[in-house]
């Protein structure tokens, strides 16, 4: 690799810093810029609705690398500075000040943005989103001022948030269009147990109701529900979604499709643009389908593998979704892909809440979750990739180790 190219990484967070810190890992030694819309140096979003969130950890442990890490590794990071129009044909990146980056390669980490309520009241003051740390930070001062709260939606953030705020001693409702939290990813039964935690932390769970409005005389006073009713609130919280940061790439004509469209090895339709992270919709060889993940792991991971594919030393990306979640005492870790399946197997009691679920089609397992169990990830990934028929008995019989049910010779995870 010649020191005179350039790698440019638009978007600054956990995929982009990464993928930065792996360049220079693997030995490239051309010029490395990481472009970051945001004027906070690269942090994780994870801790902005559990312990940051709740004044709980300090604002120095969120960051992906410490203060001098950049310039002592020679990158570039360009804070408070948007990428806005790409020219593949060219290999420029122009930025809103004007100046165009030109790169050999590059990796568009523009990651996601979280998706707005088009209803009346949603730009009042007092509805809140929960996606960078300037939004957490006065979420973080709101809790302190106590109060009640809504929460709209029940997905991740919302349910996070949830929990957060009940710890902190709010009074919470959670209004959510769907029958149960978390449906959509966990299906009725863990649905329904999620729903029994909040309840049983005092959560008021308005559940299959949307809602309508927000209303108050310049902030945030009432929820207008679709039941017709209203709730009083001093603020709310909106986690209806995410969707990819796409815009940049779309309109240099890359394929775009919920998602910057890649192969396994990360590159776009053009030729040297790659993508990584919540933003990349990747081919993915062992589900032989493009998939998205919106998740902390595939940020991590797939930002030094884009690295990697960026100096021609990328195997194919092939790690299985993965993600993990804390509401209350309450931690979870989900490993796998189950988009339709016909029946949900328990290892454990769910009531204890320290169980295993899997997912299943026929007799394939498409995915698992630890729920307050521990030690049992790469048993559960190996028993995914094995792809095997499973015996339901013995997958739900918590006296037969996990490892037992793993076909000889199939193989480890990689760590
Ligand atoms: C509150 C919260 C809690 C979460 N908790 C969990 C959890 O418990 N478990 C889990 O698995 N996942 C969790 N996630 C999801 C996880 O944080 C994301 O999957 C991860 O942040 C994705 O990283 P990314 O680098 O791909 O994109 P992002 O984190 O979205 O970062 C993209 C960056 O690019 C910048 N950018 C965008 N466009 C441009 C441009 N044109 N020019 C320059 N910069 C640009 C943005 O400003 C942003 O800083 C959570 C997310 C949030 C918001």
């Amino acid at each position: 690799m010649t020191p005179q190219q350039t790698f440019v990484i638009a978007g600054a967070s956990l995929a982009g810093a990464k993928a930065a810190e792996t360049l220079r890992e693997r030995g490239f030694e051309g010029r490395v810029v990481l472009v970051g819309a945001e004027t906070e140096r690269p942090y994780e979003r994870p801790p902005l609705s559990k312990d940051y969130l709740r004044g709980e950890l300090e604002r120095e442990r969120i960051h992906v690398h410490p203060e001098g890490f950049y310039a002592e590794h020679d990158i570039d990071l360009l804070l408070g500075r948007t990428a806005m129009r790409l020219d593949p044909a060219d290999r420029r990146l122009e930025l809103d000040d004007g100046e165009a980056l030109r790169y050999d390669r590059l990796l568009l980490a523009t990651g996601a943005e979280p998706r707005r309520l088009p209803i009346p009241g949603a730009e009042l003051d007092g509805v809140h989103l929960l996606r960078d740390v300037d939004d957490c930070d006065a979420l973080r001062a709101r809790l302190d001022r106590g109060g009640a709260v809504v929460v709209v939606g029940a997905g991740w953030i919302g349910s996070e948030f949830a929990a957060s705020a009940r710890q902190r001693g709010l009074d919470v409702t959670v209004v959510e269009p769907a029958a149960l939290p978390l449906v959509r990813v966990l299906g009725d039964e863990l649905g329904a147990i999620y729903r029994d935690i909040h309840a049983d932390h005092g959560v008021r769970m308005l559940l299959g109701t949307g809602v309508e409005a927000f209303e108050g005389a310049g902030r945030v006073e009432r929820v207008r529900t679709s039941g017709g009713g209203t709730i009083d609130c001093d603020f709310a919280v909106v986690g209806v979604g995410v969707q990819p940061r796409t815009q940049l790439a779309a309109d240099a004509g890359l394929d775009v499709d919920d998602g910057v469209i890649t192969d396994a090895r990360l590159e776009s339709s053009a030729p040297g643009v790659f993508a990584a992270g919540d933003v990349a919709r990747a081919a993915h060889p062992f589900y032989d389908t493009r998939i998205r993940v919106e998740h902390w792991a595939n940020a991590l991971e797939q930002g030094p593998a884009a690295a990697r594919a960026m100096i021609g030393d990328g195997p194919p990306y092939d790690r299985l979704p993965y993600f993990f979640s804390d509401q209350y005492d309450v931690g979870m870790e989900y490993r796998g892909y189950a988009t339709e399946w016909d029946r949900v197997v328990f290892r454990g009691d769910p009531a204890s809440r320290e169980f295993v679920a899997f997912w299943l089609r026929g007799d394939t397992l498409l995915a698992g979750m630890n729920v307050g169990v521990w030690d049992v990830g790469d048993d559960i990934e190996a028993l995914l990739r094995a792809r095997t028929a499973v015996d339901e008995a013995q997958l739900a019989d918590p006296d037969v180790p996990l490892a037992a049910l793993v076909p000889e010779g199939s193989g480890r995870p990689a760590s």
